[in-house]
C-alpha cells in the first residue's frame, strides 16, 4: 500500500480500513513491529494520516477491530489506537509542554544559523548522509513518502538523540514538517518519551539487534550509542483541568472546519441549521518551515474532502480559506454571516490552534459566540489521560462501554 496525496479522502480511508480489518487481530498483535520496507508494510494499518484529520475516527477503527476479531483478540490494536487518544488528552492537560517545545524548537532553529558544525550535522541527518544504515534510509523514506513505521520512528529518534547527539526539538520539528500524520501531541510526546522527558529518566535506546529484527533483516547499523542518558529538560508540569467543551447550539450557526476534524457529518446532526461553512488551512503552521509539499497536499485534499461532505450534509456550499491572508479572509467570511454563533470542532493544542486562537478572540471581541465542541470519544477518554498511559489503558473497557462500543456492534460515528 502506498500513500499519495490524492488519496486524502474519507472514501480512501474507509477502503484502507476495510482492507486492513482482517489483520487487526492476532496478525497485528504478533507482527506489528516488523517493517518489511517499501510498499510491504502489511503488518500495520497506515491509517494514521486519515485518523490525524479524522477523515475516519477512532470509534470506527476500534469497532471494526472488535467486530471482526472480538474484544480480546483486537485488544492490542485497540490499545495502540488509544495511545493516540492518550497523547492527545495528556497534552490537553499539559498545554505548557507544547509551548515549551515551540520555544525550544525556535531557539534550536536559531542556533542552526549560528553554529556551522551543528548545521552540518543536522543537514547530514535530514538528508540521510550520516553513513548509518537504516537511519539514512528512514530519512529518505520520510521525505519521499511522508510516512515511517512506528519502530523506524523510535529508532530514528533514538539515533538522532543518542548517537548523533542532535537536539530533540529539531527532530520533532522535522517529523511535523514531513509526516502526513504529523500530530502535535503524538509527535512531541513520542520524541519526549524517547528522550526520557515524558516518563522521567526512562529513555529508548535503539539497538542493532532490534533494528535487524524489526527491519526484517534489511538494516544492521554499526556504531550506535550504547547509552541513552535522559535529555535535560524541565520536569512535566502538574496536570491542569481540561479546557471546558461547549455544546452544540440549537439555533442557526456557522461552522468552521479545520484539519483536526474532517468528518463532522458523522456526529453533528443534519437537523441542526448551518448557515455557512468555512474550512481553514493550517498545515503551513506545523513548523516555522511550514509543511512539506506532500504533507500540505495531503492536508489540503483532506480539507477539501471534509468540507465537501459537510456541505452536502448541511446543504451549504463551503468556503475554503487559505494563504497568507487567511486570517483576514476568515474575518471577512464572518462579517458576512447573519448568525453571531460559530461552531468549531474542538482543536487540540498545536500549530493550528496557535494560528486560529487569536482570530477567534478577535471574533469574540466583535460580538461572536465561538463554541468549541468535542467528540464523545475525547470526552470519555481524555479525563483518564492526566498521568501515565497505563492508567488510561485500564479504563479502555469501561470507556468503550460508556461509548456503546461492544463486541458484535458496528459503530460508524
Ligand atoms: C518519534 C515518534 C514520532 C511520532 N509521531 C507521530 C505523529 O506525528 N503522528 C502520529 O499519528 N503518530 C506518531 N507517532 C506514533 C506512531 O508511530 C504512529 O501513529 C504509527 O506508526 C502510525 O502508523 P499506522 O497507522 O500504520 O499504525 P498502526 O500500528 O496501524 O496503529 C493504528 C493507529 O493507532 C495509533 N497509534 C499506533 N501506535 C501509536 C503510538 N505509538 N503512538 C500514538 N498513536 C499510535 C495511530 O493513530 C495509528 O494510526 C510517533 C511515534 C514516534 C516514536
Amino acid at each position: 500500500m502506498k500513500l499519495a496525496h490524492d488519496q486524502a479522502t474519507r472514501a480512501q480511508g474507509l477502503e484502507r480500513l476495510n482492507d486492513f480489518a482482517p489483520l487487526m487481530g492476532s496478525h497485528y498483535a504478533g507482527r506489528r513491529n516488523i517493517d518489511a520496507g517499501g510498499g510491504r508494510k502489511a503488518n500495520v494499518s497506515q491509517l494514521s494520516p486519515f485518523l490525524r484529520h479524522r477523515l475516519i475516527s477512532e470509534p470506527e477503527l476500534v469497532s471494526a477491530a472488535i467486530t471482526v476479531h472480538g474484544a480480546e483478540a483486537a485488544f492490542k490494536f485497540v490499545q495502540e489506537v488509544c495511545w493516540r487518544t492518550y497523547f492527545n488528552g495528556w497534552l490537553e492537560h499539559h498545554p505548557a509542554v507544547w509551548s515549551d517545545f515551540c520555544i525550544s524548537r525556535d531557539c534550536q532553529l536559531e542556533s542552526l544559523e549560528k553554529d556551522n558544525s551543528l548545521k552540518a550535522d543536522y543537514n547530514s541527518a535530514i538528508e540521510g548522509n550520516t553513513g548509518i544504515e537504516g537511519f539514512d534510509d528512514w530519512a529518505r523514506e520520510l521525505r519521499e513518502t511522508g510516512y515511517l513505521h512506528n519502530h523506524a520512528r523510535m529508532s530514528f529518534a533514538s539515533i538522532w538523540l543518542f548517537t548523533l547527539r542532535l537536539p530533540w526539538a529539531l527532530g520533532s520539528d522535522l517529523f511535523l514538517q514531513h509526516l502526513l500524520d504529523g500530530d502535535p501531541a503524538s509527535n512531541t510526546l513520542s520524541w519526549r518519551w524517547v528522550a526520557g522527558l515524558h516518563t522521567p529518566g526512562k529513555t529508548y535506546l535503539a539497538k542493532k539487534e532490534a533494528i535487524e529484527t524489526c527491519s526484517d533483516g534489511r538494516f544492521s547499523p554499526k556504531g550506535l550509542a550504547d547509552r541513552a542518558p535522559a535529555v535535560d529538560g524541565p520536569a512535566n508540569p502538574a496536570p491542569s483541568p481540561l479546557p471546558p467543551a461547549d455544546t452544540l447550539p440549537q439555533a442557526a450557526f456557522a461552522l468552521l472546519l479545520t484539519e483536526d476534524d474532517l468528518s463532522v457529518e458523522r456526529w453533528i446532526p443534519e437537523t441542526l441549521e448551518v448557515e455557512s461553512i468555512a474550512a481553514i488551512e493550517s498545515a503551513s503552521f506545523r513548523s516555522p518551515h511550514g509543511a512539506s509539499r506532500k504533507a500540505s497536499a495531503f492536508t489540503g485534499a483532506a480539507l477539501n474532502d471534509g468540507a465537501h461532505r459537510a456541505g452536502v450534509h448541511f446543504g451549504a456550499a463551503p468556503t475554503l480559506i487559505e494563504g497568507i491572508d487567511a486570517e483576514a479572509l476568515l474575518l471577512d467570511w464572518a462579517a458576512r454571516l447573519k448568525t453571531r454563533l460559530i461552531v468549531v470542532p474542538y482543536m487540540p493544542a498545536g500549530g493550528g490552534w496557535d494560528r486560529l486562537s487569536p482570530v477567534l478572540k478577535t471574533l469574540q471581541a466583535e460580538g461572536f459566540e465561538v463554541r468549541q465542541v468535542r467528540r464523545d470519544w475525547d470526552e470519555v477518554f481524555w479525563p483518564h489521560a492526566r498521568k501515565g498511559y497505563f492508567k488510561l489503558r485500564k479504563q479502555i473497557p469501561s470507556c468503550l462501554d460508556a461509548l456503546g462500543i461492544a463486541e458484535g456492534q458496528n459503530i460508524d460515528g
